[in-house]
């Protein structure tokens, strides 16, 4: 891996502690850091580069996947961090960085490539863009890459516009959205499992998938987050970015030589087909819920509209369900559902993929048979699960049977882990390109207006359940129910 220097925007906060260094510790641990590696921490307060390293030491003993038996490694790792205090939108703040970066690329001999991560509110991404420009920053002879987090953009024009100032410091090449769902293993997984498994790729279409389901659930409520959740919900904060892309994931078509450019292909031709929503299709097709009172593993949880810092009688969804339709001759007539929600019952992430039942059994048999079910779970264990039908050898009736691989949890790699490393890498296979990202807001937007009307009713479920009946019943339609 090339040399380079890793400019970390908003060094000092929370997802830094809590994701980045831990990541690099481990990606330190493996070797998997290039040779020269040097951190320059961008922060607003004042801190000594002894202070932000000590910083650094203490997130690594609270959330590093490593053992840290070995101080010395850790003393090792955060030699490679260094300090430098400006307000990001002050231009002047920025030549004291470049020369920060340029004293360690001499005397490291690192080469001038440089990532900069920005790790901050993202009303800085573009400010910073501009001023990385403007300074010299992103005048270099290696290369320059950009990693960003969400939320990239609001609606279609404040996400067009954003892309369209950092296109003016960085090529889309040299962009990396970061969307965390990417990085875990059994997402990064799904296009090799359908691939490598015969079986799978050739009933991976219509003619044998009646229904695909997608389900991210959380426990959690709005915690302290009201401030941005009450204007974001879960539209925007889950169903825009991870939702669709896991979706996206899951409906690829990719030939068998796969390659970045093939799967960043096959995600975008998923999203073209994604049949485009009108206000009034909205009200059919999406379940918009809010939470309230109730139990999460026997303990009493306000509404959401008793929390603290949420508007009053805010209409904000913190539960979506919505049924979407793939125009694509491999999809037609099969519903993908997604649904997401706060408070409720349990935290996971899993696909399932309901498959036809058999048109040569006679219809009490059909009755009676359990479908095939194919369940890829993301959260909180990795797995796959195959529900298949086989004579009970003492009934003699079919009955359903499971046959179950879950992935030992111990020591994989978390997902900003081998995020990171691509970047790092320079491979941009499990990142959001601006297409994805872009077509993913306008499928979205129409709903967005039709929740702004109250054009879709707002369903209320009890924290601690999955979610409104109306959620049920969007299935019910088709004959369908979540598993
Ligand atoms: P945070 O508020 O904890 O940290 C923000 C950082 O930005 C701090 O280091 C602060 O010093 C710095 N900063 C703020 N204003 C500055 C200024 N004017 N000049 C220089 N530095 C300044 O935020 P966070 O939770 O770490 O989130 C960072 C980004 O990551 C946000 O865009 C957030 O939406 C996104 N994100 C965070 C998480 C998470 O788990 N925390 C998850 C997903 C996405």
């Amino acid at each position: 891996m090339d040399s380079m220097t890793f400019v970390l925007f908003g060094a000092t906060g929370d997802l830094a502690k809590r994701k980045i260094y831990p990541a690099l510790f481990n990606l330190f641990l493996d070797q998997k850091l290039p040779k020269s590696f040097s951190v320059i921490g961008v922060g607003r307060n004042n801190c000594t580069d002894a202070e932000f390293q000590a910083k650094v030491k203490d997130s690594l003993y609270t959330f590093s996947r490593h053992l840290l038996n070995d101080v010395s490694k850790k003393q090792e790792f955060v030699k490679l961090f260094h300090y430098c205090q400006l307000d990001v939108t002050d231009p002047e703040g920025y030549h004291k960085l470049l020369k920060l970066t340029v004293k360690h690329e001499e005397e490291q001999k690192i080469a001038e490539n440089r990532m900069f991560y920005l790790s901050v509110a993202p009303q800085f991404f573009d400010v910073i863009a501009l001023n990385i420009k403007r300074s010299g920053l992103g005048t270099t002879n290696g290369w320059k890459r950009l990693i960003i987090e969400k939320p990239f953009g609001h609606d279609v024009s404040s996400a067009q516009a954003l892309n369209e100032k950092l296109s003016r410091t960085f090529e889309e090449e040299e962009i990396f959205r970061i969307d965390h769902y990417l990085g875990k293993p059994m997402v990064q997984n799904l296009e090799a499992f359908v691939l490598a498994n015969p079986l799978l790729k050739a009933i991976w279409n219509n003619q044998f998938i009646s229904n695909v389901q997608i389900t991210a659930s959380e426990t959690v409520g709005v915690e302290n987050r009201a401030e941005y959740y009450d204007h974001t919900g879960a539209i925007r904060d889950m169903v825009q970015n991870h939702l669709l892309q896991l979706l996206m994931m899951t409906a690829m078509r990719i030939p068998e030589k796969k390659s970045s450019y093939d799967i960043r292909n096959g995600k975008r031709e998923v999203m073209e087909s994604i049949r485009p929503l009108t206000k009034e299709d909205a009200q059919a097709q999406i379940v918009r819920g809010q939470y309230l009172s109730g139990e999460i593993k026997g303990q009493p949880v306000v509404s959401y509209s008793e929390e603290t810092g949420v508007q009053a009688q805010s209409k904000n969804d913190t539960f979506i369900a919505a049924r979407v339709w793939i125009d694509h001759p491999y999809w037609k007539g099969v519903p993908f559902y997604i649904r997401t929600g706060k408070r409720m019952q349990e935290k996971i992430t899993k696909i399932v993929v309901e498959f036809r039942n058999s048109s040569d059994l006679d219809s009490v048999e059909i009755e009676n048979t359990k479908p095939n079910l194919l369940t890829i779970s993301i959260f909180p264990n990795e797995g796959v699960s195959l529900q298949l039908n086989s004579k009970s050898l003492m009934s003699g009736k079919i009955e359903p049977i499971n046959v179950h691989f879950s992935a030992s949890q111990r020591d994989l790699p978390e997902a900003y882990e081998r995020l990171l490393l691509d970047a790092l890498s320079g491979d941009p296979t499990f990142f959001a390109h601006w297409e994805e990202v872009e077509s993913s807001w306008k499928w979205i937007e129409p709903i967005l207006e039709a929740f702004e009307e109250d054009f879709v009713p707002l369903h209320h479920y009890t924290s601690g359940s999955m979610g409104p009946d109306a959620a049920q019943q969007l299935l019910d339609e088709w004959g369908h129910r979540w598993w």
